[in-house]
């Protein structure tokens, strides 16, 4: 049986909960969604199994890392369809197929790679800001 978060909001660690907006706006510049620290990627790809500031170990379970995988595609997606409408938009009725194969193939390839380490910051936020809040485990 887990208990529940403390009365003044902080979590088990001493660490208070940070509002939603500050949780998500950590999440987005690759950073600790506890403590606020950066410096959480040793090289681009690799991320640090625990946070050298407050410790929190990023990988809580087999298979956490799915999320950031779905927010991986969802941002790579909504890349995409934006920049698909908007090209249909400014040329419609004479779409140029190459320039956007030329525009859009590059987005599917590369996207997945450039938000990689944003999309795992991301997830952690999500998960440490609302699953873990919510159910009274962080
Ligand atoms: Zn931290």
């Amino acid at each position: 049986m887990t208990s529940p978060p403390s009365p003044n909001g902080a979590d088990r660690s001493g660490y208070t909960f940070p509002g939603v907006g500050q949780i998500f706006w950590r999440g987005v510049t690759k950073r600790c969604p506890r403590c606020g620290s950066g410096h959480l990627y040793r090289r681009y790809l690799s991320l640090v199994p625990d946070c050298p500031r407050c410790g929190l170990h990023f990988e809580r379970e087999d298979g956490y890392w799915g999320g950031a995988l779905a927010v991986n595609i969802a941002i790579v997606m909504a890349i995409f369809i934006v920049t698909f409408v908007g090209i249909m938009i400014a040329t419609v009725p004479d779409v140029p197929v190459g320039l956007s194969l030329l525009i859009l193939v590059p987005i599917m390839v590369l996207g997945p790679v450039v938000f990689y380490p944003y999309s795992k910051t991301i997830w952690m936020a999500v998960d440490y800001g609302f699953l873990q809040k919510v159910s009274g485990k962080a």
